[in-house]
């Protein structure tokens, strides 16, 4: 309510200047932020078209380059060239069976069930065109029905014509075998005396590529179509039906675009705005395919361009002046209630934040992508308000958002929601870990000391970690258990605490066990046991994998499984992977003086591995330790990698440089890219214990077992099985051509001095 006195003469005129100037200045600034709003609704859909089409494209690159891979390393199986010694015509190899033509069947079943969607067909072929074997959806054909003339299909003339190693991917056509559109990959055998005796085939349905590029958000359509001809070759709304044609354009949409397109690019068609992306291809790929996402194009109306709050802050803001009845400071104040930023940091506001955090859940609902949460609290910000005055803690908010800033991308969102609380939208990550690793960097930015009145203030602050969809897919429930998450790192004094369901602050055991692992970790409470790992030839040790256990003081043991994943989701887990390195580097050193050369390996987390400091911290480790760089092994996971493989990738390649030895712990349960996996400097694959322990009665698991010992050797690496628990499965890997091994067969984890005593005697099963 404005009481205003009677104005006078001069005052008077004055407000009639400021009238004719503020008319129009309040106008122009209306449409200024219309168009601004309209500008970034469509910078906003098409940043978000660009990473779903960037993504489903490195999606189908994979599929492509895993289906590459993978057929090179089935050739290259013994039984299928064993299968031309056999003595007899085609026929008559085939019909009599035995280990040879099942050892042919098994390696296509192999190549079935490490192809990660679905294969229809796989054949494999000799040179007149005549089936030696075929699986359709699994199944092998019975001898009788292999057909004796392929020699029409259009992939076998484009394959035995291609050397050996290279590999033939043929554009879609109807299969007469699963009567479905498909794709083939096919490659020659090389023979031993240098001919092409055969060719190995296999389809997939282009339905199953298309159920992984469903549509992500509500609205948006993904289609791939042809480079060269703007033909569609899948829809995300529409089955691939066996009777459409696929191939001709009859859907024109990207017509137009051929022989204009780059790369990745967007583009706006009629009333949608298209991100597109092409799919990298190596060579002899007939697919040239570009994945483009479209959605309705973001709507510029003027009224879409404003929200209805700041059309009535204007609206009122242009009656109230145009009467010349506001005064200019109610005038800024009007504004600024109506403007979606923190007036004294200048960051985005608890509006503004919350407006962005629900555009970002609904688009990535079901792009398979996270949208993370942050919300820090400074710990003790009161201290310096009550001390120094409020103008210093103003000045230090002021300072937060640089740095913080500092460590985040451009997509990401900081708001100042009030006080001394501030919150981190991260819109599209790949996985949780990668919100711990963020959390884990803004943690890292405030280390350094601010200078207010020339005194250095240590600022530490309280992290509490949400991740859609895991914990909520709404922004007020996330934003609510971000809540609790922080509050439980503010009481533990935890630093960033992910949430979890077990952090219900009704529930104070969980936070007094975090307090507890913590002492434990600094006090002594942890102890390592060692596991061997041995040669099956000889039974002799070679290395040792340290494992680590909570002592609790009554004596009890808690196996590790019960308290890592808490470690992993806060802070602690890095104390405690420094405490294992150390005490596992020490024992090295220790045996190493006895004069037994023994390496041993360590289990690392994503957020070391995401360190890029962590590869300088283990040189300094070692250094002083005085243990040699190859005597240490680190174990990490395929989803640990996968977490952010630019960053893994630098750091592992520093550790391999320094001669530290990496292997894949868990193999065979993650979904990594092999062509990622590939290019990494890894030493070794531990085939997961999953697959190893029901070896003897389980044949899907025997293939499994061959597939990745015949890949691992393919990329030149070392095998290892663990969880081996009896003699057969030790027979079972030395005939698959595995020579190493771990498990409860051996021995069961147990303390260095049994390690030590068992050294110099071959490991006799237990
Ligand atoms: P992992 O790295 O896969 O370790 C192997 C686990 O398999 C060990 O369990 C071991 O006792 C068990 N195992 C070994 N041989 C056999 C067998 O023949 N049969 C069966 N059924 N199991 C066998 P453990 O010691 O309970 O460790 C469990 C997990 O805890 C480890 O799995 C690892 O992921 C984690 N872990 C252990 N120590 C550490 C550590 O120091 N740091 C980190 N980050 N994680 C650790
Ligand atoms: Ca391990
Ligand atoms: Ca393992």
């Amino acid at each position: 309510m404005l009481v205003r006195d009677r104005p006078d003469g001069a005052v008077r005129r004055l407000r009639a200047v400021a009238t004719v100037l503020g008319v129009p200045l309040i106008l122009g600034g209306f449409l200024l932020t219309i168009t601004q709003a309209n500008a970034r609704r469509r910078d906003d859909l098409y940043r978000a078209l660009s990473t779903e089409a960037a993504q489903k494209s490195a999606r189908l690159g994979d599929y492509f380059s895993r289906a590459h891979d993978l057929i090179l390393v089935a050739a290259e199986n013994p039984s299928l060239r064993d299968f031309f010694a056999l003595p007899g015509d085609r026929a008559a190899r085939v019909a009599a069976g035995g280990k040879v033509v099942d050892d042919v069947r098994a390696t296509l079943r192999a190549l079935h069930a490490l192809y990660p969607d679905s294969i229809g067909e796989i054949c494999y072929i000799d040179r007149g065109g005549a089936e030696i074997a075929r699986l359709v959806h699994a199944l092998a054909a019975a001898p009788a029905d292999l057909s004796p003339d392929e020699r029409s299909n259009q992939f076998f003339s484009s394959t035995i014509g291609l050397p050996p190693g290279q590999v033939f991917q043929a554009a879609p056509y109807l299969s007469p075998d699963t009567h479905t559109w498909v794709i083939s990959n096919s490659t020659s055998i090389a023979g031993v005396d240098g001919t092409v005796p055969a060719v190995l085939h296999f389809e997939v349905d282009l339905e199953s590529f298309r159920s992984s590029l469903a549509a992500d958000h509500s609205n948006a359509v993904t289609r791939v179509f042809d480079a060269r001809t703007g033909a569609v070759i899948i829809d995300s709304r529409f089955p691939q039906l066996a009777g459409a044609p696929v191939g001709q354009p009859t859907d024109r949409t990207f017509v137009p675009l051929v022989g204009s397109l780059s790369e990745t690019g967007t583009v706006h068609v009629a009333d949608t705005q298209i991100a597109y992306e092409q799919v990298t291809t190596g060579p002899n790929n007939e697919n040239h395919w570009v994945v483009a996402v479209a959605a309705p194009a973001a709507a510029t109306g003027w009224w879409n361009g404003i929200s209805a709050t700041t059309a009535a802050t204007f609206l009122a803001a242009g009656v109230l002046i145009a009467g010349s009845m506001i005064s200019t400071r109610a005038y800024r104040n009007r504004l600024e209630a109506a403007a979606l930023t923190d007036a004294l940091t200048g960051l985005a506001n608890r509006t503004l934040f919350q407006e962005r955090a629900s555009q970002a859940l609904a688009m990535n609902a079901r792009a398979g992508l996270h949208v993370g949460v942050l919300l820090l609290d400074l710990d003790r910000f009161k201290e310096v308000n009550d001390t120094l005055g409020h103008q210093a803690g103003d000045i230090l908010l002021q300072a937060i958002g640089p740095r913080l800033g500092s460590v985040l991308r451009q997509s990401d969102t900081l708001a100042r929601l009030g006080g001394d609380e501030f919150a981190i939208l991260l819109p599209a990550i790949t996985s949780p870990a990668a919100a711990g690793l963020i959390a884990d960097r803004v943690l890292a930015a405030l280390q350094d000391p601010f200078t207010l009145q020339g005194l250095e203030i240590a600022v530490e602050a309280s992290i509490g970690i949400v991740v859609s969809p895991a914990d909520g897919d709404d922004i007020d429930l996330l934003m609510q258990r971000a809540d609790v998450s922080m509050y439980a790192a503010k009481q533990g004094r935890l630093g960033a605490v992910a949430f979890d369901e077990s952090l219900d602050v009704y529930k104070p055991e969980q936070l007094s066990m975090f307090g507890r692992l913590r002492r434990a970790i600094d006090d002594g409470g942890l102890l390592l046991h060692y596991q061997p790992k041995v040669e099956l030839g000889s039974g002799q040790i070679y290395g040792v994998e340290a494992l680590v256990r909570w002592r609790l003081p009554d004596g009890t043991i808690i196996p590790p499984d019960n308290f890592i994943p808490l470690a992993e989701r806060t802070t602690l887990i890095k104390p405690l992977t420094t405490w294992v390195l150390n005490e596992a580097l020490a024992q090295c050193r220790r045996w190493l003086d006895d004069g037994d050369h023994i390496s041993v390996a360590v289990n690392i987390c994503s957020r070391s591995l995401l360190d890029r400091t962590f590869p300088t911290y283990i040189a300094n480790l070692l250094d002083a330790h005085h243990v040699p760089a190859e005597l240490l092994e680190l174990e990490v996971t395929e989803s640990t990698i996968m977490a952010d493989p630019g960053c893994a990738r630098d750091v592992l390649d520093e550790l391999h440089q320094q001669g530290v030895k990496l292997s894949i712990d868990d193999f065979g349960t993650g979904y990594s890219s092999l062509a990622y996996l590939k290019t990494l400097p890894i030493d070794t694959l531990k085939i997961d214990r999953s697959f190893v322990t029901h070896l003897s009665t389980d044949d899907s698991d025997a293939v499994i077992v061959q597939s990745v010992i015949d890949l691992g050797k393919n990329l030149g690496l070392q095998v290892i099985a663990e969880g081996v628990e009896d003699a057969q499965t030790v027979a079972i890997l030395t005939a698959s051509g595995c020579h190493t091994g771990q498990g409860y067969y051996w021995r069961r984890p147990v303390t260095a001095t049994e390690i030590t005593a068992s050294l110099h005697t071959p490991t006799s099963p237990h």
